[in-house]
């Protein structure tokens, strides 16, 4: 096994488990989940690309498109994409590879960390000749208006896309059907505890903290009818979680090398009925014919349960390059709170996107670049695979 990352501790804060993920990805107050609506923001926008099918189309993909004020100019070594323009339209079994992809949850306005990602994400799918897709991971949480803003970022910098964007929510039935063939080879339990009983209960041998202890995996059938029954009188239905046939799994990261890590019966669809990060990240990934994951270092924990999951289901097992977060000077994660994070916020202080860009180029050992596609160049296939581990650390510029 791979020893864990040279990480300090403390500066990465790592997600722990699945379960952790889906304790964060739990519908917020503050932000309710609403796909119909995300999909008739994203709508009128096909409606846009269609009628623009002379001014835009024509292009070869993924050149940069030429309708904004800064007209990034393509120099971006680039091999033309073996499925270029055209829509995946495998099923999960994922017929079409070839493609990397950005997948963002539309909860807020991106931050420099999160363009810094997605200029990364893009630039090692083109510098590699694949299509380049994006997922709209509204399953859980959206910030109404939050997916529109991101896309208009991404476009802003420089970063193009094939096909329209997937939205997570309108793919249910990929997600249950994927549900239904890994309980019909018995790879799923129901599990009725509350997230009180799993942190309360003594953690089993060999299952690491923060892991699911095992409570509901072994129980008789007339021990699981009792518990339905109690969850049903309080209105509750049981969330399913996977029978991880292995302990831990290895993947390939191109920035981490082969990464070993525990694989925890994690959620796969939660007590509400929504499918868990996870399986839907998998199913869509398989779906869009991603075979290179390129993503911040917190999903670096979650890579081996879901290469796990992508091999149970017959989805090819993609590369990953987990890249390095971006912190603020305390250490945190980069947040809003932090200062002037976000596009907007720094055109606020006068600042154009291409000194945005330039920023965070600079930060990647990249001076001078206007445009993503400066960045890619500049970089190519052997800077992008040297690139450091460590964190971005950024002080909030203040003008
Ligand atoms: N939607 C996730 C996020 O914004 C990323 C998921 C992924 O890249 O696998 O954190």
């Amino acid at each position: 096994m791979r020893e864990a990352p040279r990480h300090p501790r403390g500066q990465h804060p790592q997600r722990e488990s699945a379960h952790d993920i889906d304790r964060q990805r739990r519908p917020g107050q503050e932000e309710a989940s609403h796909g119909g609506r995300l999909r008739d923001l994203i709508e009128p926008r096909a409606r846009r690309r269609a009628r623009d099918t002379a001014h835009e189309d024509r292009q070869p993909v993924g050149q940069p498109k030429t309708r904004h004020a800064h007209h990034c100019t393509p120099t971006a070594p680039r091999t033309r994409a073996r499925h270029s323009g055209e829509q995946a339209t495998a099923s999960y079994t994922g017929l079409m590879t070839n493609t990397g992809r950005f997948a963002p949850s539309p909860t807020g306005d991106f931050h420099l960390g999160n363009l810094r990602t997605a200029i990364l994400a893009w630039a090692w799918a083109r510098t590699t000749g694949r299509r380049f897709v994006l997922r709209i991971e509204d399953i859980d949480r959206e910030r109404a208006g939050s997916a529109q803003r991101q896309l208009e970022d991404l476009e802003a910098i420089g970063v193009d896309w094939d096909g329209e964007p997937l939205i997570q929510t309108a793919r249910a039935d990929a997600h249950e059907e994927a549900l239904a063939s890994l309980a019909a080879r018995g790879l799923i339990f129901e599990c009725y505890c509350t997230r009180r009983d799993i942190r309360e209960a003594a953690s089993a041998p060999h299952v690491p903290p923060g892991h699911y202890p095992g409570t509901c995996l072994t129980l008789s059938e007339s021990e699981r009818a009792a518990k339905r029954a109690s969850l049903a009188a309080l209105g509750r239905e049981p969330a399913l979680r996977l029978a991880a046939p292995s302990p831990e799994w290895t993947v390939f990261d191109e920035l981490h090398g082969s990464y070993t890590g525990p694989v925890d019966h994690f959620v796969v669809r939660r007590a509400d009925g929504v499918p868990a990060y996870n399986l839907a990240a998998v199913v869509d990934d398989a779906y869009q014919g991603v075979d290179q994951v390129v993503r911040g270092f917190d999903l670096l924990s979650q890579a081996p349960a879901q290469a796990q999951l992508a091999h149970l289901l017959g989805a090819p097992e993609p590369t990953y390059a987990h890249v390095p977060l971006a912190l603020a000077p305390s250490g945190a994660r980069l947040a809003k709170r932090d200062g002037a994070v976000t596009l907007a916020d720094l055109r606020g202080l006068g600042w154009s996107t291409a000194d945005v860009v330039s920023f965070i180029g600079a930060s990647l050992g990249v001076p001078g670049a206007r445009c993503a596609s400066d960045i890619a160049e500049a970089l190519g296939i052997e800077g992008l695979r040297s690139l450091s581990t460590e964190p971005w650390v950024v002080t909030p510029p203040s003008a």
